[in-house]
């Protein structure tokens, strides 16, 4: 991890009515850092990073920057420069792909402002699609650019942690792989660290520098990703504990 710890969050716990789905979930995110959150179906990923941008009630504490931010909502945690691309990508179908870009400029900080031009030319660098698509509205897109277009309206906000769910969902393999190389360059890029919840787990681990491994609202691991590279670990991981794997083996 980097030396300055960006987002420190301690012993998360949420619950939607009477089912509790987070349990003491503690994480750290350093500065300019890619964490890869892995996990099965209903781990729970979703419900941390919604955590983590304070879209959901939790117990626990969330500090941003050495800040604790545990009693903002969600404008304000957007406020303090943690974004957010959901799972669905969130992106307005009636506007414009050059509109919903416009909409991100907005979310920057006031001192940010004269960079906007630059950062608008290198979202459109990245993903050229959106210069060529730019007058016609967000809903014609495909899948992936939808996706692009999420991610590059996030990264005009200049956010200082990004958090992206399960961007590959849907899409081609060939889309996937291309999204992920620009996801992978972006940290250094736009100078974000970066939660990143996935189900595909090679891609993501190749792109990351840290990895925690959620199973049933509880991280069963966390751990430098070159660390675990070992299918055999990672599937114990994503079944539960390690524990609970050599139970089912017996
Ligand atoms: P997925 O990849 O399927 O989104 P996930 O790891 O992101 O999984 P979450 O979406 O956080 O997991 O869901 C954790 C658990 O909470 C699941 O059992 C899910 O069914 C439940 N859940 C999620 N959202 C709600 C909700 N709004 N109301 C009730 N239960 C919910």
């Amino acid at each position: 991890m980097s030396e300055h710890t960006l987002l420190r969050a301690r012993d998360l716990t949420a619950r939607y009515g009477a089912v509790q789905v987070l349990h003491g979930v503690s994480v750290d995110v350093g500065e300019g850092e890619m964490v890869a959150l892995l996990g099965a179906n209903g781990a729970g990923k979703t419900t941390l990073l919604r955590a983590v941008s304070r879209g959901v009630a939790t117990t626990g504490t969330v500090a941003f920057d050495g800040r604790d931010i545990t009693r903002l909502d969600a404008i304000g945690a957007a406020r303090a420069r943690i974004g957010h691309v959901p799972q669905g990508r969130g992106t307005f179908a009636e506007l414009s792909v050059e509109e919903n870009l416009r909409l991100g400029l907005m979310g920057r900080p006031a001192s940010l402002r004269a960079d906007s031009d630059r950062d608008l030319e290198r979202v459109h660098t990245m993903f050229p699609v959106l210069r060529d698509m730019r007058n016609r509205p967000a809903g014609a897109l495909s899948g992936g650019q939808q996706q692009m277009l999420a991610l590059g309206r996030a990264l005009l906000a200049r956010p200082r942690l990004l958090l992206v769910d399960e961007p590959s969902l849907g899409l081609a393999p060939r889309t996937t792989a291309e999204l992920f190389e620009a996801l992978a360059g972006i940290r250094a890029a736009w100078s974000t660290a970066v939660l990143l919840a996935e189900q595909n787990a090679r891609l993501s681990l190749r792109a990351a520098d840290r990895v925690i491994v959620l199973a049933r609202g509880r991280v069963v691991r966390s751990c430098a990703a070159a660390d675990l590279a070992d299918e055999a670990e990672l599937r114990a991981a994503y079944l539960g504990t390690v524990a609970d794997q050599q139970e089912a083996d017996r």
